[in-house]
């Protein structure tokens, strides 16, 4: 662990214009790429006469390692710069990429754009720039790859910077702080070092921008909630629910309250990292123990609260959403599930109310009969079992959820009220 502030980092980009490249680049030249591995590659480099070679050895395994499914995966990888330290987050081409982002399994303040020079914007580019402006990512930094392989021209880099500009445009998307910066991520360009390929650039490199990258925002002053990913019995303690602390602070002698299966009890224990600890706060992953509370009482998808201020469940719920796909249309009385935190539970759409401009978020259509992909819109959801969800904007890190139906997921929300039970 580090001392450094932390920030939550999302690579985004169209399918091979080159995330994963520059995720091991990042690892590669802030010496994160544990030794032992550099290493290895090293040798074998050396043996086949191409030392130097050293990173392209390092993706070799990155890629080997991810087709068979273990151990390095470029989602969870950290690296440091000056300033902070980086944690990458999921990252789209992982199959729950846009579920957990959306339920803020890996919420992040800041990503990378990263959009290949030479194909420019591709569909994946146009729907994780429209993900990012809806989900609330503050800043990117828009990474123009490949430059190597368009002979470094900077009118290609401006043709693309244009094309970019443009769609963040029509997403209304802040722009005046997107940096664009021209790279390549294979060759090393504009990484960590100013590139001799590119004299025509004299802005900052990925690294600087990274480093320039405003304070991830501050805790909220909103109260605990806790969602329980799992609940275990263990010998000598007893029920322990587990799971990580969004907001708020859990501290041993608290009264707390369990939402939607309402038990409530007073804290005994709390445990991190193995240890006992007085309390926990935002981001600490805790498993704690609670007076009286059995192993049935309470499951994956509850949220613990103070029992003065208990989590909300909802009768119904009104939210804003985004539909990314469908096959046909969404119609009153669809029955998707709905994954919010921790839970998941089937919700039917009791009314379309409003249909919504997508760039401008003003209203389009008022009741309307049905939307469908693309289209953003107000709806009103009811929960098919009790729910645990709170308005967006009084807790946001409780109030966003993925609509999922089909193995796939078919649009993003955030909640703007709560009828509560
Ligand atoms: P992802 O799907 O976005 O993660 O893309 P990858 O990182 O897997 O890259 C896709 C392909 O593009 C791979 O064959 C990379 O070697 C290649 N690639 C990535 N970055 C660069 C670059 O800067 N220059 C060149 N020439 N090839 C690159």
């Amino acid at each position: 662990m580090s001392d450094k502030p932390h920030q939550n980092l999302a690579i985004i980009g169209h399918v091979d214009h080159g995330k994963s490249t520059l995720v091991g680049r990042l690892l590669f030249e802030t010496g994160s790429v544990p030794e032992h591995i550099i290493e290895q590659h090293r040798e074998e480099a050396a043996e086949k006469g191409k030392s130097g070679f050293e990173f392209a050895y390092v993706m070799d395994n990155l890629a080997e390692e991810r087709e068979r499914g273990v151990t390095i995966d470029i989602a969870h990888q950290r690296f440091d710069t000056d300033k902070y330290y980086f944690t990458i987050v999921d990252t789209p081409g992982h199959r729950d990429f846009v579920k957990n982002m959306i339920t803020g399994a890996s919420q992040a303040d800041h990503a990378v754009l990263v959009v290949a020079a030479d194909d420019g914007v591709a569909p994946q580019t146009r729907e994780h720039v429209f993900l990012a402006r809806t989900l609330g990512i503050e800043t990117l930094i828009i990474a123009v790859n490949k430059m190597d392989v368009v002979d470094y021209s900077e009118d290609t880099y401006e043709q693309v910077k244009t094309e970019v500009q443009e769609l963040l445009k029509q997403v209304r998307f802040d722009s005046d702080d997107a940096r664009f910066i021209p790279i390549s991520a294979f060759e090393g360009d504009n990484i960590a070092e100013h590139s001799d390929n590119m004299d025509w650039f004299d802005g900052p490199t990925v690294l600087e921008s990274l480093n320039n990258l405003p304070e991830p925002s501050p805790p909220t002053d909103a109260p605990l909630r806790l969602p329980i990913q799992d609940v275990y019995t263990i010998s000598g303690i007893g029920t322990v629910p587990v799971g990580r602390v969004e907001t708020g602070t859990l501290n041993v002698g608290d009264n707390v309250s369990f939402q939607p299966s309402d038990v409530a009890g007073e804290v005994k224990t709390i445990e991190m990292h193995h240890e006992e600890v007085p309390k926990a706060g935002p981001g600490d992953n805790v498993g704690f123990n609670v007076r009286g509370i059995g192993k049935d009482d309470i499951r994956r998808g509850d949220v613990c609260g103070p029992a003065d201020d208990p989590p909300s469940v909802a009768e119904t719920f009104q939210a804003q959403i985004v539909v990314m796909q469908h096959p046909s249309v969404i119609t009153a009385g669809y029955t998707p599930v709905i994954h919010a935190h921790t839970a998941q539970v089937a919700c039917t759409f009791e009314s379309i109310d409003q249909k919504l401009d997508p760039s401008s978020g003003e209203v389009a259509e008022e009741n309307p009969d049905f939307i469908q992909a693309g289209d953003a819109a107000v709806v009103t959801l009811r929960p098919q079992k009790p729910l645990s969800i709170e308005p967006s904007s009084e807790i946001a890190e409780l109030g966003s959820f993925a609509i999922r139906d089909m193995g796939q997921t078919i649009a993003a929300g955030k909640v703007l009220s709560v009828d509560e039970r």
